[in-house]
């Protein structure tokens, strides 16, 4: 199979530059079509522990701290009094203890340049792409080529990356189905000026009379999320501004946590975005990061999967392997996290987490908690979230530690 040296990359966020960075340092030619950003807040703000690795293999976790908010761990509540924290520190030391809040635009600025320092060349402008007649095989629109030119060893590039996020372009273009997942939810998503904060750097999750919210600490602001059944936005006004300020109104959880919020910017509202697409990979072309699939917000598992996808990718070429097996990493990255987000919504995840705090305490219980919270916990930082051993464990958790409670206490509508 010829190497695939001359590398186009459609999209400016995190998991094109993060590409753009690993095969330039080893002497590929990579060209970024990006326009600037237009949307006035970005999601995708609170990163895993395991992204931490990843931003110093980049070579940029001392420009990220810098602006960021430290994150020592996260908490869930439940019920008002039912609060299940959780201390990255706690968990086995080969894992990172911490991780970021993070300005997106910052840090999506902080890894374009960081690419362009690798030698990446950045094109400001919206690429056209088309089928090749009756082939696999897609191509850029001329213009797009012209600006490009003697940036290539040719005159067309190897290899064209869709990582333009949930635009999802090849797939659109080529008409691939996306598997949906089971939630029909829409988040509504803005900056509020405080709200209450178990913990400064904590991610906090909280379930609301439906749905759920997340609050995500950042420098002078916090960003405040809703998560909520569609029918259930609808119910509280037509447009983004009016569900969301409606819902901080009725909801009472959101009342509990931010009485006298004051929002600092526009609100945004996404829809339909729990679908992995049928197909990652083509001939000449390939999906990173969200435009091969996104699953769901609540474990913030989105960048870990854009970055961690971007590092997988590069070493498939550097190693010239079929791109057929970095898609079935993907995928099993993608629906790993479906199923322990399921988890998550069903209940049954904390109610196994309940079921061992509320276990008879002795040396033997003791030991056995360790052992299984340190297996548990490298799924939730994202060190082994497609690990078979770690999830089958949890699968098993899920199963039979529940059995006699009832996990419903914790499902969210
Ligand atoms: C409600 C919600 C909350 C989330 N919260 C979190 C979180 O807390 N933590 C987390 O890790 N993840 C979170 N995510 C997921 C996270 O935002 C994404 O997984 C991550 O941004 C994916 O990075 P990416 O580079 O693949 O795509 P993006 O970040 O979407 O970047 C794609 C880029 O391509 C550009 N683009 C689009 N079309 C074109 C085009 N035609 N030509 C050129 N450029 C184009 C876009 O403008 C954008 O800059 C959340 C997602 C949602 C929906």
């Amino acid at each position: 199979m010829p190497s695939k040296k001359n590398i186009a990359i459609i999209g400016g966020g995190p998991a094109s530059s993060a590409l753009a960075i690993h095969l330039c340092r080893q002497g590929y030619k990579a060209v970024i079509f990006a326009l600037p950003e237009r949307a006035p807040i970005l999601v995708g703000e609170s990163f895993v522990p395991m992204i931490v690795p990843l931003l110093q293999e980049l070579g940029v976790e001392a420009e990220v701290a810098s602006y960021s908010v430290y994150k020592p761990g996260a908490c869930f509540t439940y019920n008002a009094d039912e609060v299940f924290e959780f201390r990255f520190a706690d968990t086995p030391s080969d894992l990172p203890s911490y991780s970021y809040n993070v300005p997106r635009d910052r840090f999506n600025a902080t890894l374009l340049t960081a690419a362009q320092d690798a030698g990446a060349k950045l094109i400001a402008r919206m690429v056209q792409l088309s089928r090749v007649d009756d082939t696999d095989r897609i191509a850029l629109d001329a213009e797009s080529l012209q600006a490009a030119a003697g940036c290539w060893d040719s005159a067309e590039p190897d290899l064209i990356v869709d990582a333009a996020g949930r635009a999802n372009l090849i797939g659109r273009l080529l008409n691939i189905p996306m598997q949906k997942g089971p939630r029909q939810d829409v988040a509504l998503f803005a900056h509020v000026d405080k709200t209450e904060l178990v913990d400064p750097g904590y991610v906090h999750n909280d379930r609301m009379d439906q749905g759920w919210c997340w609050r995500i600490p950042l420098p002078g602001r916090v960003s405040f999320g809703f998560v909520v059944p569609e029918a259930y936005a609808k119910q509280h006004g037509e447009t983004p501004q009016e569900q969301y300020e409606q819902l901080l109104k009725t909801d009472s959880v959101l009342q509990r946590l931010a009485p006298e919020a004051k929002r600092v910017t526009e609100v945004l509202r996404f829809n339909n975005y729990q679908s992995i697409s049928d197909r990652i990979c083509g001939e000449n072309w390939i999906m990173l990061g969200d435009a091969g699939g996104f699953v769901d917000p609540v474990f913030s598992s989105g960048l870990l999967i854009a970055l961690d996808s971007a590092k997988k990718l590069a070493d498939t070429l550097l190693e010239n392997k079929p791109l057929a097996d970095y898609e079935a990493l993907t995928r099993r990255h993608l629906h790993a996290w479906f199923e322990i987000v399921g988890y998550y919504y069903d209940g049954r995840l904390m109610g196994s987490i309940k079921a061992g705090q509320t276990m008879p305490v002795n040396r033997f219980t003791r030991w056995l908690l360790a052992w299984v919270s340190a297996r548990v916990s490298r799924i939730f930082s994202g060190a082994a979230a497609s690990n078979p051993f770690c999830l089958n464990l949890l699968r098993f958790l899920v199963k039979y530690t529940v059995i006699g409670l009832s996990p419903d206490r914790y499902k969210i509508k």
